[in-house]
């Protein structure tokens, strides 16, 4: 049996809007029930991109993340809804009955994730359908999928293992979007925002930047090194959050510093300065 779901590599968006626009293409003013009816031109981001900034000036990042529907086996817009409103449908895919959710708004509100919108003029929730309309003529993934030019979106049948997805899912540490959300996500994400700790090098006598210095970072069950760029730079990526880490600086001849840092957020510890010994 077909299920569906989405894998979606942070690392390789660009944050194009591609698919958001695939997405507004494909179903605005397009009625395809009994699927959907068709999306409002503003309001609505069925494929959305969340901007998350992160770190502080002069060390700042932004992470993109796409997010819609994450069509959940254990959905509560399915358990909130009247009449059977919302349904999941034998491929996995989660679809709100365009007919049976007339005017229950409350829907949008439970979806932990808020990716369900109301529709004013037609007083009904909406929200992405993986283009099921779509799939049930033959297409083989949905528009913001085929729109993707960088790969960071791969759709197909998790139950076929030759299938793209199935490899990739197979040879990758998957990650859901929200796991405390505990929805049982069908899709899921490689290379979600971690936390990272970032820092500048410089001699204290002479105020330049320290090329190559070693830089360590540690913590429980967990050991990095990196060295210092030209420009005195050292950052590691994809630490957990809220654990304590040791960073350890050191360069011949000079006294070596250490701090030590808990990354609730992320940290840029600013300049360390090198003293001679
Ligand atoms: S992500 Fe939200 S709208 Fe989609 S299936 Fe889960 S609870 Fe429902
Ligand atoms: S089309 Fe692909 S690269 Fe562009 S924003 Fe969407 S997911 Fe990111």
């Amino acid at each position: 049996m077909t299920r569906y779901s989405m894998l979606i590599d942070v690392d390789k968006c660009s944050a194009c809007y591609n698919c958001f626009l695939a997405c507004k293409d494909e179903h605005c003013g397009r009625d395809s029930m009994p699927i959907a009816k068709p999306q409002p031109e503003n309001g609505h981001a069925w494929m959305n991109i969340i901007n998350q900034e992160r770190g502080r000036y002069p060390k700042v990042k932004v992470a993109t993340t796409p997010v819609s529907c994450m069509h959940c086996d254990d959905a509560p817009c399915i358990a909130k809804a009247k009449d059977g409103a919302v349904y999941q449908r034998d491929d996995g895919i989660v679809i709100i009955d365009p007919e049976k959710a007339k005017n229950q708004r409350e829907l949008v509100d439970a979806c932990p994730y808020g990716v369900i919108f109301w529709n004013a003029a037609e007083n009904i929730p909406q929200k992405c359908t993986m283009c099921a309309h779509l799939l049930d003529t033959g297409w083989k993934e949905p528009r913001c999928v085929e729109a993707c030019p960088t790969g960071a979106l791969v759709f197909g049948d998790i139950e076929d293992h030759t299938s793209e997805i199935s490899k990739l899912m197979a040879q990758s540490e998957l990650e859901d979007y929200q796991p405390e959300k505990g929805c049982k996500a069908a899709v899921k994400y490689i290379g979600l925002p971690k936390k990272f700790i970032a820092g500048t090098v410089c001699f204290a006598d002479n105020d330049e930047c320290v090329e190559n210095a070693a830089v360590e970072v540690t913590a429980k069950n967990y050991h990095n090194r990196v060295v210092t760029n030209g420009f005195g730079d050292f950052e590691f990526e994809g630490l957990a959050d809220n654990c304590e880490y040791e960073v350890t600086i050191r360069y011949n001849g000079y006294v070596t510093q250490s701090r030590k840092i808990t990354t609730e957020r992320d940290v840029y510890i600013g300049t360390v300065f090198l003293v001679k010994k």
